[in-house]
């Protein structure tokens, strides 16, 4: 009992992931009754999700207003928004390209056999409904409806609701900046208070992340055990007609995470590359855990600061905002998956159809919110712009729910590499001259 607290983060999740996926395998092996597991262990996942869900406002809003209200002023702000969103609008068009790039080369569409296809259209399209009902209110909304989200009517609702972090993230800027504004002893008691409350939030996230084992366990056993119930065999035979697919996807969120990054943080900062992942590895296996990056913000926000040593003004400010705009792995999900579907179905693109892809990918995926299978409704989008049928998405149901923990992964790498790069670009040295005073020093 001592001992488990020892061990290193990332290996309390990671065995904890573990031992759920052995816990849902045997008991789906066994045909064990689900209800044990859904009314048990499922619980157990749900209150640590919620825990996270609910230290994420209070955290965002705190750290974030004290992030804006300490920089005095406002010139900075704006230069480290406009870096942020500049650097996050990069990282997503590369990966929406490497997605389209692969899917134009493996051609996953055409490898699907006929009969599968047809299977997995029919079998599906029931539960495609509801989701098709949410598209169907999204084809209705204009294309800036997510600068238009994001400024909130009622801040009290914008705090109970989850996927509404853009709106916390829009108010604590401009009370920030209100503050700035503010006489010095008008100012003081309210900064103290915030404060106060970010040193005792983050507090919560240790003592939250003590369940973390526990909890992870109980989300990957209860998942299994609800998408393969006592049917795990044609759950197998479902995953392998989609392997091609899922191979490609898989292969372009693994070149973003080794290949683009390592390269991004190698030429913009001097933050070695195995540090950087030792540093994230638990957040990177509780945003696979959760698959969501709201609920793994607290932790990515902890880790970022006391491990990469970014500043709390750069991490409060760049990573919630990357949590909602900045979803890497989602937009190349978006482009591999939008190609795909037209495959299957026989519809040929054009380049400006691609080109239209890598535009509506992109803003999709910043009108995704950082919750679980936010990517596939809005994958919609996209559907509609280049005209495949939004029906299309009973094609790659089966295996979403396994893709979109991959894709979290990605979108959460991402986010801390650019704060990262922002931390390192505000220190306001040349990068050759900082690298030669560590190299050399007076
Ligand atoms: N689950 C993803 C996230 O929270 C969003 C998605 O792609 O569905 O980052």
């Amino acid at each position: 009992m001592r001992r488990i607290p020892q061990l290193p983060l990332y290996l309390q999740i990671g065995i904890g992931l573990l031992l759920g996926l052995v816990w849902g395998l045997v008991s789906a092996y066994l045909q064990l009754d689900p209800a044990f597991t859904t009314n048990f262990i499922k619980p157990i996942g749900t209150i640590f999700i919620n825990l996270l869900k609910m230290i994420a406002v209070p955290l965002v809003l705190a750290s974030l207003l004290l992030g804006v209200a300490s920089l005095s002023d406002v010139r900075k702000l704006s230069r480290i928004g406009g870096k942020t969103i500049a650097i996050y609008m990069g990282t997503t068009i590369v990966a929406i390209t490497l997605g389209l790039l692969l899917v134009n080369l493996v051609e996953p569409g055409t490898k699907l056999p006929e009969e599968t296809r047809q299977n997995l259209m029919s079998l599906y399209s029931a539960g495609t409904e509801s989701r098709l009902g949410s598209a169907e209110a999204l084809k209705k909304q204009s294309v800036i409806q997510p600068l238009i989200d994001m400024v909130p009517d009622n801040i009290t609702a914008a705090f109970s609701d989850n996927t509404r972090m853009l709106q916390v993230v829009f108010f604590a800027v401009l009370m920030g900046i209100a503050l700035i504004k503010v006489q010095q002893e008008k100012r003081t008691p309210v900064l103290a208070f915030f404060d106060g409350l970010n040193e005792a939030v983050l507090k919560m996230v240790e003592l939250v992340m003590l369940l973390a084992p526990l909890g992870v366990f109980a989300l990957i056993a209860s998942l299994i055990t609800e998408t393969a119930g006592d049917n795990i065999e044609s759950a197998f035979s479902l995953l392998s007609g989609l392997l091609w697919y899922s191979g490609t996807v898989l292969l372009g969120l693994a070149l973003m995470v080794l290949v683009v990054y390592p390269l991004m943080l190698r030429f913009f900062t001097t933050i070695p590359v195995q540090k950087f992942f030792e540093a994230i590895r638990p957040v990177q296996l509780l945003a696979f855990s959760t698959s969501s990056s709201n609920a793994t913000l607290p932790l990515t926000m902890q880790r970022t600061e006391r491990e990469l040593e970014v500043s709390e003004e750069v991490s409060s400010f760049v990573l919630p905002l990357g949590a909602t705009i900045n979803m890497d792995g989602t937009s190349l999900y978006q482009g591999v998956a939008a190609v795909f579907i037209a495959q299957a179905l026989g519809i040929d693109l054009s380049l400006g159809d691609q080109l239209m892809i890598l535009l509506t990918a992109t803003l999709a995926s910043i009108g995704s919110a950082g919750v679980p299978g936010a990517g596939l409704v809005m994958l919609v989008i996209v559907l509609e712009a280049i005209g495949v049928p939004a029906a299309g998405i009973a094609l790659i149901l089966a295996v979403d729910r396994i893709l979109d923990m991959f894709r979290t992964v990605v979108n959460v790498t991402g986010d801390v590499a650019v704060a990262a790069i922002i931390a390192a670009s505000e220190q306001q040295q040349p990068l050759r001259e900082r690298e030669e005073k560590i190299e050399t020093p007076a």
